[in-house]
Formats: C-alpha cells, sequence, structure tokens
C-alpha cells in the first residue's frame, strides 16, 4: 500500500493491554495529527456480530460476513474525555466495545478473512492523506508496510493482566485476574497464530518492552523516539 503524500505514518503493533492505544492517542495529540484505533474497529464489527447473529456462546460468523457492508464505523471527538468515541451505525458504542464479552469473541472475529479485507480497506483510506498515528496488530506489515516510524510494543502476560485488571476494577467491573490473564493469553494466541495478518514484529519496527516501565517513562521513550526520527517534527 501506496501513501498519497508525504505527511508520515506512525504505526504502533503490539500485545492486547500494553497501553498502545494511549499512547498513539498522545503522541497523535502532541504532533496534532489524527489517531486511529484499529482495535476498536474489529470491536465494533464483534459487537454487531454479537447483537445480531449470536450462535450460542458465539457469533455466527457466515451471517456476520454476508452483512458486513451493514455496518458502518466512525469516530467522534467526545470533549468530555478527549478521546475519539467509536460509532457504528451512528451509534455510540465506545462503552460496550470495551466490556469483557466482546474482549472475549473479537479474536475470532479478526481471524476472518472478509472481516480483515473489510476493515483494512478502511483502514488504508482513512491514512492514506498521512499525519496519522494508527495502532493495532497489522499496522507496520499489512496496513501501511511503508510507515515510516515503526513502534511493537510488548510486556510480560502478568503484567498486563494486573493493568488489565486494574482498568475493570476502576470500572467497577468484577472479572478475576484468573479470567482477564486467560482471555489475553487467547488473544495473543489466536492473534499470533491465524492465517490472514498475524501478529508479529515487522523486522523493522523499534521493540519497546514496557514491562518495567510506568506510564510516562514509556511515553517518555516512544517521544525520544519519535524525535529522534523526525527531528523537529513536534510543534
Ligand atoms: O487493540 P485491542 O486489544 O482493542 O484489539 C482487540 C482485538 O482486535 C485484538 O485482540 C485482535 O484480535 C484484533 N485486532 C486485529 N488487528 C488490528 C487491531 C486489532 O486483529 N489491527
Amino acid at each position: 500500500m501506496k501513501k498519497n503524500s508525504t505527511n508520515p505514518i506512525i504505526a504502533i503493533d503490539g500485545h492486547s493491554s500494553t497501553g498502545k492505544s494511549s499512547y498513539a492517542k498522545m503522541l497523535a495529540k502532541e504532533l496534532n495529527w489524527k489517531h486511529i484505533d484499529t482495535g476498536a474497529m474489529y470491536r465494533a464489527v464483534t459487537l454487531y456480530g454479537i447483537q445480531n447473529f449470536p450462535e450460542g456462546k458465539y457469533i455466527d460468523n457466515q451471517a456476520l460476513v454476508s452483512h458486513l457492508s451493514d455496518i458502518h464505523i466512525d469516530f467522534i471527538y467526545n470533549p468530555e474525555t478527549q478521546n475519539n468515541d467509536t460509532l457504528m451505525n451512528g451509534e455510540n458504542v465506545e462503552s460496550e466495545i470495551r466490556g469483557f464479552k466482546v474482549s472475549e469473541l473479537v479474536s475470532l472475529v479478526a481471524k476472518i478473512p472478509e472481516v480483515r479485507n473489510f476493515l483494512v480497506k478502511q483502514q488504508r483510506e482513512i491514512g492514506k492523506k498521512g499525519g496519522v498515528v494508527m495502532d493495532g496488530r497489522d499496522i507496520g506489515t499489512v496496513v501501511f508496510p511503508c510507515a515510516d516510524l515503526k513502534l511493537f510494543i510488548t510486556a510480560s502476560i502478568d503484567e498486563r493482566a494486573k493493568r488489565r485488571f486494574l482498568d475493570f476494577q476502576q470500572q467497577n467491573k468484577t472479572i478475576s485476574l484468573e479470567e482477564i490473564k486467560e482471555n489475553l493469553k487467547q488473544r495473543d494466541y489466536i492473534d499470533q497464530n491465524r492465517e490472514v495478518s498475524p501478529l508479529t514484529q515487522s523486522p523493522d519496527a523499534i521493540l519497546i518492552d514496557n514491562s518495567h516501565l510506568n506510564k510516562q517513562e514509556t511515553y517518555q521513550k516512544i517521544l525520544a523516539i519519535t524525535k529522534e526520527k523526525f527531528g523537529n517534527i513536534l510543534p
């Protein structure tokens, strides 16, 4: 996928619950660029499947695939949270897509080739003008292999589970640490082993393991790498 312009693209890939999206958002804000959380797009498609094509505990994948064109995903700025909220067919689903039910099924939906084609096309369209920080699993490898800077963020499974657990606790959601750890392990496994665009570090991506770094330290590292790469790009 070639870019249309000279505006840079930063791709941030990596494992679940490493803070990728938060760092991508902070960086985009600092650069005055667009931030696209591609995980939110996979989550929105999963929510649509849960709502419209449930099949026991799972989703009827065939039915979902044949109705992909009915799903319209947008992002809208929420001045209260200063985040981009996810809209699915005009409805704000930001809170619902972060729930545990969606987390349990999203990797199964994300491995469906038709779903990936459907979303990758949209991600390329949104990002083609550049000036974008896009985070996900396959941004530097598949969506924009031409990205100007690629980061790959990881952390130990215990550390990631702990962070997720604290997130849920803050939202008064009662999910056990063990359940969260199991879910993260399962998602890692499915994401890394699927046939189409599996989660893998692009050879030209810079690896950041933030198991022993706090949020501020991780972000400072990302900023330093960005400055080194682009020089005076920060406004
Ligand atoms: O980033 P987040 O954890 O919200 O992503 C949810 C899921 O969406 C991931 O576990 C993965 O299965 C899928 N995903 C993907 N490709 C992307 C972004 C997310 O397969 N670019």
